[in-house]
């Protein structure tokens, strides 16, 4: 199966093209990509990007999907994704599956999860027509290591004559962050209602520099206002996979397993013995936050000397 991963930034769409039934990555910049196998690597830059990137977008990543001869073509599930996928599949006469959080190649058929029922239940939707389209949800595929060297090619042929007629104004807003981000983290500190309010996240943050981690939330501690909605980890926010998740004060719902599912140690700290996050939880820790959280931060800054 032929692949076709578009990854959009600022400077414009990165289109990689990858022969075989690979599909482990997601990466951001398409020499990266080229350097981690994809070829070739298409790399399209367009003053109109700017201006209407919806419409002269869409266009060039159908003239890529021709030009590469993709069957499968990956766009991620963000707004932009979002607003493609359908549309594309629908130029190309293709199968689609939005809001992927888990794929297969098996020969011709393209196996795709995704939540339903408000993330209580996974469909498992088959792709078979010619060519597919999937919109992945981040972090939900992991990208190879890094092992050839490559240079993306620039796409010629691009008709985007037309496309200024739907100009779209694009603002960027920098998100405010320290330390490591939720998808790149090796350990993440997360939070949920259980912590009560804001100022409580503090005590989070404080076992977070000792252990190099980023800090997440639940929905609950989002809708509530105490956390930003970058911060949100589930169904309809960022879906992670570090070494070591620590939950404190969050029930384990579905919703929000569904953004952990990858983690590779899930650890939880709940007043409630009978909380649905032991049942997933490799480490559980019945108890209070407030009681458990000082003395596991002493304890941590000891043994890792910080
Ligand atoms: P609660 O369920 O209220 O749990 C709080 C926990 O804290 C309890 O287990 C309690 O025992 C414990 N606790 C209380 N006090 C303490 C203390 N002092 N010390 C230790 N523990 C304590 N949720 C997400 O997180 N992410 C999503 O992306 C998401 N998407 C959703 C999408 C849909 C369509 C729907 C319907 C829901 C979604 N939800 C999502 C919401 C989800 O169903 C839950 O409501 C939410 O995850 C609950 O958050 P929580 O665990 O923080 O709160």
């Amino acid at each position: 199966m032929k692949l076709l991963a578009v990854v959009a930034s600022k400077a414009g769409l990165e289109l990689l093209a990858m022969g075989g039934a690979s599909v482990s990555f997601t990466a951001d910049v398409a020499a990266e990509c080229a350097a981690r196998g994809a070829s070739p690597a298409y790399l399209w830059q367009d003053p109109l990007f700017e201006k209407s990137p919806s419409e002269a977008g869409l266009r060039a990543i159908e003239a890529a999907v021709r030009q590469s001869g993709a069957d499968l073509v990956l766009l991620g599930a963000d707004s932009r994704g979002r607003e493609w996928a359908p549309r594309l599949a629908a130029r190309l006469g293709a199968g689609i599956c939005t809001e992927c959080t888990g794929l297969k190649v098996e020969g011709d058929i393209v196996r795709c999860e995704r939540p339903v029922y408000g993330g209580k239940a996974t469909a498992v939707l088959e792709l078979t027509a010619p060519v597919k389209v999937v919109g992945v949800r981040a972090g939900v595929l992991a990208a190879p290591d890094a092992s050839t060297a490559g240079l993306p090619a620039a796409l010629d042929g691009v008709d985007t004559s037309g496309s200024e007629r739907w100009p779209v104004r694009v603002e960027h807003v920098a998100e405010q962050s320290e330390g490591p981000s939720l998808q790149d983290a090796k350990v993440i500190v997360s939070g949920g209602r259980g912590l009560g309010g804001a100022e409580n996240f503090a005590v989070l943050k404080q076992l977070a520099d000792v252990l190099s981690a980023a800090v997440g939330a639940s929905r609950a501690a989002v809708d509530e206002g105490w956390v930003p909605a970058s911060w949100q980890i589930g169904q309809t926010g960022k879906v992670v996979r570090p070494d070591l998740y620590i939950a404190v004060g969050i029930s384990g719902a579905s919703q929000h397993m569904a953004g952990v599912a990858a983690a590779k140690n899930i650890a939880a700290i709940n007043t409630d013995k009978d909380a649905p996050i032991f049942e997933q939880a490799r480490l559980g820790l019945v108890g209070d936050y407030r009681e458990v959280l000082p003395p596991l931060i002493a304890a941590c800054k000891e043994l890792l000397g910080r």
